[in-house]
């Protein structure tokens, strides 16, 4: 008998070879569509987001859905120029032809998501998938389940073809374009959830495209299944990313906007810094203000805040905890496992030989470490896996461009936290353990189409050609 997911993926497959995910207008439908999901669903959408991870009904619009819409509002205003032919440059040789590169689409893509930011991360490559003229299969994480089980019911009723066939009949007499698109959404963009093994079996197809979001090992045996049909990857990983903090520096801000980017969705944020790098000096400062901002986002019991998260299950839980061993806690350690909460913990003189320096915490435990210099910081990052974030806070700009120019990571933000991931011009992503290939605006765009070399010649002045047929002699040669 055929997969569940082998179906899927047949389906996307065959409706993208009629052509019909091409057109801009039915591209710009279903963002429009997608759009209108994010609307109108937006109490259900918060409730899952709720109920997963305890967000409030401020944090899903701020760090869920603001994004998803300045991403919309961005790729509607500009796909037209995105998508239309680049010209090149010409030389002497092409000087009368047509050289353009022409973005086209890859075909169908798989997305799968992770559980931390379940809309964030799902929802914006499937964007750049649409953007791109893509069909795309849609596996959201099975971990955030409230999530996941939402936009298994919702987004069909978006991007299904009978809802949207009783729109397009509405419509059609309206507006002619409709005609040729919205009946076949559901085939182009059909949902899948599941855990490992539907994931396995779903990364047994084949895909033109898998963008990938989620740990570097499972992003190793992505990378893996891709290979067997020479798929390309977008691998959207984590690591340890570094925080350094210089002497010279407003300590007051700088640990404020650590404090908000550190603790935001309870630590599970893939670029939240993972640890501080500090001059012993100024650690027990660095520790005051941090838990100034503490008191000043979530109040005295941090438990009892609508803006402090939980953590997603307990496994996780166990797991964030079994860290803490062998540290001093300076701030924070209460915990209850029945609801999954960990309080915002700081822990200090953390040496890296201890368990918590081994892996990526994704957590409310932020260790500070010793560093009594910035060229010992640069040493000390250097000497571990490339991180997906870093970051440096100082008034000195120099230090700051010498700590860019000497290290290396996916992105970095400087004196402050988080904050290039909302630049849509920067391209975001992970190099080397943190992963590989960047989207975001028009690098979205980009990273889900071919970019295809055209030369269209002229089959006039033929005997401008005849130097490179043969027979060849040494006066052709050198002309
Ligand atoms: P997760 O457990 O939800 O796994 C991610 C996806 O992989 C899920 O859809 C899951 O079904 C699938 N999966 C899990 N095991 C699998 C297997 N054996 N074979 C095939 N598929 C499998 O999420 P996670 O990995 O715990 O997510 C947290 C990690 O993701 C952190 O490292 C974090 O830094 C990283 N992350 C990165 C970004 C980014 O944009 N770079 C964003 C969010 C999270």
């Amino acid at each position: 008998a055929m997969s569940r997911e082998k179906e899927a993926v047949d389906r996307a497959r065959t409706a993208f070879l009629t052509g019909r995910s091409r057109p801009l207008e039915f591209r710009v439908r279903q963002l429009k569509a997608l759009q209108r999901f994010i609307t109108e669903r937006e109490k259900e959408i918060a409730a899952a987001l709720k109920k997963d991870l305890n967000k409030s009904q401020f944090a899903t619009p701020l760090y869920e859905l603001m994004g998803l819409e300045a991403e919309i509002a961005l790729t509607l205003e500009r796909l037209a120029e995105w998508a239309a032919p680049r010209p090149v440059e010409k030389t002497l040789l092409t000087l009368s032809d047509q050289v353009y590169i022409q973005p086209e689409p890859l075909g169908v893509v798989l997305v799968i998501g992770a559980w931390n930011y379940p809309m964030a991360v799902t929802i914006q490559p499937l964007i750049g998938a649409i953007a791109a003229g893509n069909a795309a299969v849609l596996k959201p994480s099975e971990v955030s389940t409230h999530t996941a089980k939402m936009m298994e019911d919702l987004l069909p009723l978006y991007l299904d073809k009978h809802c949207f066939a009783l729109l397009l009949l509405a419509l059609k007499s309206v507006c002619c374009e409709v005609c040729a698109c919205d009946a076949v959404s559901q085939e182009m963009y059909p949902v899948v959830t599941g855990g490992v093994p539907e994931t396995q079996e779903l990364l047994r197809q084949r895909f033109d495209h898998i963008f990938y979001t989620g740990n570097s090992t499972v992003g190793k045996l992505v990378m893996e299944a891709a290979a067997r049909h020479l798929t390309p990857v977008t691998l959207e990983l984590g690591g340890k990313s570094p925080c350094y903090i210089d002497k010279a520096c407003d300590l007051s801000v700088a640990c404020r906007r650590i404090t908000w980017g550190k603790f935001v969705n309870c630590g599970q944020t893939c670029i939240a810094p993972d640890y501080i790098l500090c001059d012993p000096s100024i650690q027990d400062r660095v520790v005051e203000e941090i838990k100034k901002s503490l008191k000043e986002f979530y109040g005295d019991d941090p438990k009892t805040s609508q803006d402090y998260g939980r953590i997603i299950n307990q496994r996780h839980f166990k797991r964030i905890l079994s860290l803490l061993e062998g540290c001093t806690v300076v701030l924070g350690g209460e915990h209850d496992e029945s609801q999954c909460y960990i309080a915002p913990t700081v822990l200090k003189d953390v040496t890296p030989q201890s368990k918590v320096m081994q892996e990526e915490i994704f957590g409310p435990v932020l260790p500070i470490l010793s560093a009594g210099s910035v060229d010992e910081a640069i040493r000390f990052i250097n000497e571990r896996e490339k991180p997906l974030a870093l970051y440096v806070f100082s008034l000195d700009n120099k230090l700051i461009k010498k700590v860019i120019a000497e290290t290396s990571s996916g992105g970095v933000t400087a004196n402050d936290c988080l904050l290039h991931y909302s630049v849509s011009a920067l391209p975001f992503g992970g190099v080397g353990n943190s992963g590989m290939g960047c989207y975001h605006g028009k690098h979205s765009f980009d990273q889900l189409s071919h970019l295809r070399a055209c030369l269209i010649k002229s089959l006039s002045m033929e005997g401008m050609n005849k130097l490179r047929y043969p027979p060849h002699s040494a006066d052709k040669v050198r002309w």
